[in-house]
């Protein structure tokens, strides 16, 4: 298989309160494959080769880090690939969404109702190659266990990583030393079957994680103007960027545990940073510093 070529992998480390932690930049992998995309893609590429579909396809939303990532490593490869988009087409269609188109992705717009019922289309159309929305399943998770081979991860005490899907958590732990603790930040809100959806693809049911719920920020890709200013002065004190979705909530959420002395003191710290920069193109112009 023809292969993407990445950035070597940077471990930078940082100092909140004082915590020493350790961030792991998976942002800075690729420009647009980054963070935990080409770990939870490789595997279903790796099976599509063997399949005899001839079209691979998937679902996100106009700002998807996963449909850019999908396409950009389908026209590496050149896989014919067919994004479905959740809503109507809009009148311009998103800088994530054209990029996308750019690399040869076919662009389909879904309604809401449509996009719901995601499980028929995939049914109806099984001349695809289908991978699930955001890359959520097994083969998401075997490879985004990988991301813990990157660098010697075992001495660790505590590894944190935001929560999408739950493929990347979920991954992780069934990756992690027994004595090591993951910590999902949830960028969702209320989504109570994150539980179920991570643990139907454990391969350790009694493997213990916990999942932190208090800083979405009102919703997925909510933000307020805290949020941004935190960015901002993030970016200034560790010259670490963050998204609005993903990466700023966590290290919101990172810096808030350190203060409130949520760690104990020897605790070694591991943060993932996934990346997801793409997706600020959609904030207003000049709203970050970075
Ligand atoms: C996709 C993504 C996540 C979420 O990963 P899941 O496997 O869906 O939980 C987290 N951070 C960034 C930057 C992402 O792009």
């Amino acid at each position: 298989m023809k292969k993407l070529s990445l950035n070597k992998i940077v471990l930078q480390p940082i100092q909140i309160n004082h915590f020493k932690i350790d961030v792991l930049r998976l942002d800075l992998i690729h420009p647009i494959v980054s963070g935990n995309k080409w770990f939870k893609l490789k595997y279903y590429l790796a099976d599509f080769q063997t399949s005899s579909k001839k079209t691979l396809a998937t679902f996100g939303g106009a700002y998807s880090n996963h449909i850019v990532a999908t396409a950009f490593v389908c026209n590496v490869l050149n896989i014919k690939c067919v994004g479905f988009i959740r809503g109507e087409a809009p009148k311009t269609i998103s800088s994530t969404l054209q990029n996308a188109a750019d690399l040869g992705m076919q662009i389909q717009f879904l309604s809401r109702a449509d996009y719901l019922a995601k499980d028929e289309l995939m049914k109806k159309n099984n001349e695809y190659y289908w991978i699930p929305e955001g890359g959520y399943g097994r083969l998401g998770a075997k490879g985004a266990g990988e991301i813990l081979e990157q660098i010697n991860t075992v001495n660790y005490s505590k590894i944190i990583c935001s929560v999408g899907t739950g493929t990347m958590i979920a991954g992780l732990i069934n990756q992690k030393e027994s004595a090591q603790e993951i910590i999902g930040i949830n960028v969702l809100k209320g989504n109570h079957s994150i539980h179920s959806e991570i643990e139907n693809l454990l391969l350790n049911k009694t493997s213990t994680y916990s999942i932190n719920n208090q800083y979405h920020f009102g919703g997925y890709a909510k933000k307020n103007n805290e949020l941004i200013h935190f960015m901002n002065l993030f970016y200034e004190k560790y010259k670490i960027p963050t998204d609005f979705v993903y990466s700023g909530k966590l290290m919101y959420a990172i810096t808030d545990l350190c203060n409130i002395n949520f760690f104990k003191t020897s605790d070694k710290i591991l943060v993932i940073h996934c990346g997801g920069l793409q997706g600020n193109d959609s904030l207003p112009k000049n709203s970050l510093s970075f």
